[in-house]
């Protein structure tokens, strides 16, 4: 008999979890600590290598840094050095090389300092060689088929750019080296070279434009500040719910009657538990450098999120990895499950990462920030022209970015962005660029035009902008622009790598244009016009939007099958190719895994949902029937036909789900991913909702899962 001894044993757990808060922290005179204080006290950040190094070999060191070279053996020694001594005061015994595998997360492997002297005594070594370079055995990462295992050697290689920090472990430290992963012969196994290499090319690019506008820059940087979305619930509701455990979603399980219909937790008070979790997130992150800046409550229930300030996108893609990783950890203290994945609980909104991004020069200007001058404007005019055309061009890969299987669940679904790529710029950028489309001020010279136009005006106004669309997957908002439909649990290197190589392109455009005699209004008037189909303000959630999006010839992918399609193109092999940041193998290798993940996600639902209504739904309907059938009486008659009804619907889609999989084909991985996304994700749908149908009629004392309404609404 299936009951719900174990779910009222969670709810129990649920709502008596005693609280649990750091102590407050006193500096030296005994007044409360201040965080400026204690930021970045785990990290080696350029003061602290400043402090440690020897001043030549810090000036060697900046010097490598912003010319992108190879460090020297000798400086690398003394870093090593310095590093070492710092990281052993502190308490460290290990150092690893920290890096991000094609599986969107992060990999370590850890190797303690201890080595032996001459004299076979214990001693610390740490050298330039160990700093620079390890050797982690490569052929247990996904690579897309570019390294066979008897090829296994990989090679993972400090990122200097990236500053080294230190990881607590229960009783211990280690010293975390972030670095880039890559193969025998120097091909890319993982996600920050190709970013790393986007950077680079959209520096050059970007400042050979500058220098065109004349105002020449040393270096622009891709900046990007991601918000991360999440969802916690009680840990003991967590491990109950096998979907949850190796899905990370739930894949079946009834709606809550109250949703987020009364639409009261958005930007409520944060519940004291929560809040207590939030409090000790951040200190982790302000120790590790993070510059955790906002935190709120989310539009659904359980729903939350954690906003860092900006900085260089290398660092904020290391960042954000820290932030997942300590949000998951610091959850765990606090009795939460963490939960990442783009769409936890159906009926109720997802999770993404709102990626801001924007270009900024050495001497701290930012390019998409309306300036204060005719100048000024001029060149903001000429970058928003760019973005938008390398938007207009690659939205096929920009859209491939940020494809996954869970992402699917969210794109489209009316609360997320649709799966159509598109750029909101606002009413008064708008009129201000279709003024320039339409030829009102081409023949006016630069200065003049913008004033015509009335570009001085923007600061003001555009960061001023109320109307900002919530529907659009790609926001101006006032000095940035908000890559909206990024997954919550994604890495942001690759959508962030995409939109540099997108957006280099139609710089080095833009660049070729005037090179070529066009003056400067008019390649951004090229540039605009070529580009129009991909502005739109309107409601991306309606119908008339897919349609009219499809007259404009926007690509259109509904899954992510469909979306990977565009990496395995001529035109993204020549925008990877021509912007260095993939080859063609490397884009290869990147489409493979990203295919071979989906198919894999779908495989585990299916086992998972099988075994959920194998195993709790049908003996719990079982039950239910069992409990009814000696009744007499009307009610006892009506209601045992309708379970039973219930019960023969999730026995023939349960029968349809055995179909499906069992008809996988023996084929391609993108033949089996089409597959399984037309008939295998349809016939999970179809089960789940027989199964939620049978959960609202099962007796509530016989449903062994713990339900919506209890994970969303019941935690402390
Ligand atoms: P919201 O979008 O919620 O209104 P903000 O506009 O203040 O919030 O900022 C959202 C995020 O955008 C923050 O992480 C912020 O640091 C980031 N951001 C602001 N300026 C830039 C920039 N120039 N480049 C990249 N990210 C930026
Ligand atoms: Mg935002």
């Amino acid at each position: 008999m299936s009951d719900s001894t174990a779910r009222r044993l969670a709810l129990t757990a649920a709502t008596s979890r005693p609280g649990r808060a750091l102590p407050r922290a006193l500096d030296a005179d005994g007044r409360p600590q201040r965080v400026s204080q204690v930021f970045g006290s785990r990290v080696f950040h350029v003061e602290r290598m400043k402090q440690r190094l020897p001043p030549e070999i810090f000036a060697r060191w900046t010097e490598t840094v912003e010319r992108g070279a190879r460090l020297e053996r000798p400086v690398a020694d003394a870093i090593a050095h310095a590093v070492k001594e710092w990281a052993l005061e502190n308490g460290a015994t290990h150092f690893c090389h920290w890096f991000h595998p094609m599986t969107g997360s992060t990999a370590e492997k850890h190797d303690s300092f201890l080595w032996f002297d001459h004299a076979g005594r214990p001693v610390e070594k740490f050298t330039g060689s160990m700093l620079l370079q390890s050797e982690p055995d490569a052929s247990s990462f996904p690579s897309g088929g570019m390294r066979s295992t008897f090829e296994a050697r990989g090679y993972t290689a400090w990122d200097p750019t990236s500053p080294m920090f230190l990881m607590d472990g229960p009783s211990g430290r280690t010293l975390v080296i972030p670095s880039a992963f890559l193969g025998y012969h120097g091909e890319s196994l993982d996600e920050k070279a190709p970013l790393l290499r986007s950077m680079e090319s959209l520096s050059k690019s970007a400042s050979r434009l500058c220098a065109l506008l004349g105002a020449p820059v040393q270096r622009v940087t891709a900046t990007v500040g991601p918000e991360q979305e999440y969802f916690v619930i009680d840990k003991a509701y967590a491990v109950l719910r096998p979907d949850l455990v190796v899905a990370g979603r739930s894949v079946l399980g009834a709606a809550a009657p109250k949703g987020q219909s009364l639409e009261d937790h958005y930007f409520g008070s944060i519940p004291p538990r929560v809040l207590a979790f939030m409090e000790e997130v951040e200190a982790e992150l302000y120790a590790l450098g993070v510059w955790a800046k906002t935190r709120h409550n989310e539009v659904a229930p359980g729903q939350f999120e954690l906003a860092p300030i900006f900085t260089e996108a290398n660092v904020a893609a290391d960042h954000n990895q820290l932030v997942m990783q300590t949000l998951r950890k610091v959850a765990d203290r606090h009795g939460f499950a963490m939960l990442l994945h783009e769409k936890p609980f159906a009926g109720v909104n997802g999770s993404g990462k709102h990626v801001n991004w924007s270009m900024q020069t050495s001497t701290g200007d930012n390019l998409l920030d309306p300036g204060h001058n005719a100048s000024e404007n001029l060149r903001f005019m000429a970058f928003l022209a760019a973005t938008l055309l390398g938007v207009h061009r690659h939205a096929g890969v920009l859209r491939a970015s940020i494809a996954s299987h869970g992402n699917d669940f969210r794109l489209g679904a009316n609360e997320a962005p649709p799966a159509i790529i598109s750029v909101f710029l606002g009413d008064y950028l708008t009129r201000m660029v279709d003024g320039i489309v339409s030829g009102s001020v081409a023949n006016l010279p630069a200065g003049q035009a913008m004033i015509e136009l009335g570009v001085s005006r923007i600061p003001a106004i555009a960061k001023d902008n109320t109307d900002r669309n919530r529907t659009s997957p790609f926001a101006f908002t006032g000095n940035k622009f908000e890559f909206r439909a990024v997954g919550s649990s994604a890495s942001i290197s690759f959508p962030t790598a995409c939109l540099n190589a997108a957006v280099t392109d139609g710089i080095d455009e833009l660049v070729a244009w005037i090179e070529a005699g066009d003056d400067v209004m008019t390649a951004v008037r090229r540039a605009l016009t070529e580009s129009s189909a991909v502005r739109f303000d309107g409601n991306g959630y309606s119908q008339e939007w897919v349609a009219e999006a499809e007259r404009r010839g926007l690509p259109h992918a509904r899954n992510t099958p469909a979306a990977l399609g565009y990496l395995h193109t001529d035109a993204a092999k020549s925008l990877f190719g021509r912007t260095r940041v993939l080859s063609a193998e490397e884009l290869e290798s990147r489409y493979d895994v990203r295919l071979e993940l989906y198919n894999k996600k779908v495989d585990i639902e299916a086992d998972v949902l099988g075994e959920l209504v194998d195993t709790y739904v049908v003996p719990s309907v079982l039950a239910e029937i069992q409990a009814i059938a000696g009744v007499a009486g009307k009610l006892a008659d009506a209601r045992l036909a309708a379970v039973q009804a219930a019960g023969d619907a999730l026995l023939a889609a349960r029968a349809d789900l055995r179909t499906a999989v069992s008809g996988t084909p023996d084929g391609s991985i993108a033949q089996v991913a089409n597959y399984l996304c037309s008939r295998v994700v349809p016939a999970l749908a179809a089960l789940r909702g027989a199964a939620d149908a049978s959960e609202k009629l099962v007796a509530d004392h016989r449903w062994s899962l713990p339900k919506y309404r209890e994970m969303l609404f019941v935690n402390g």
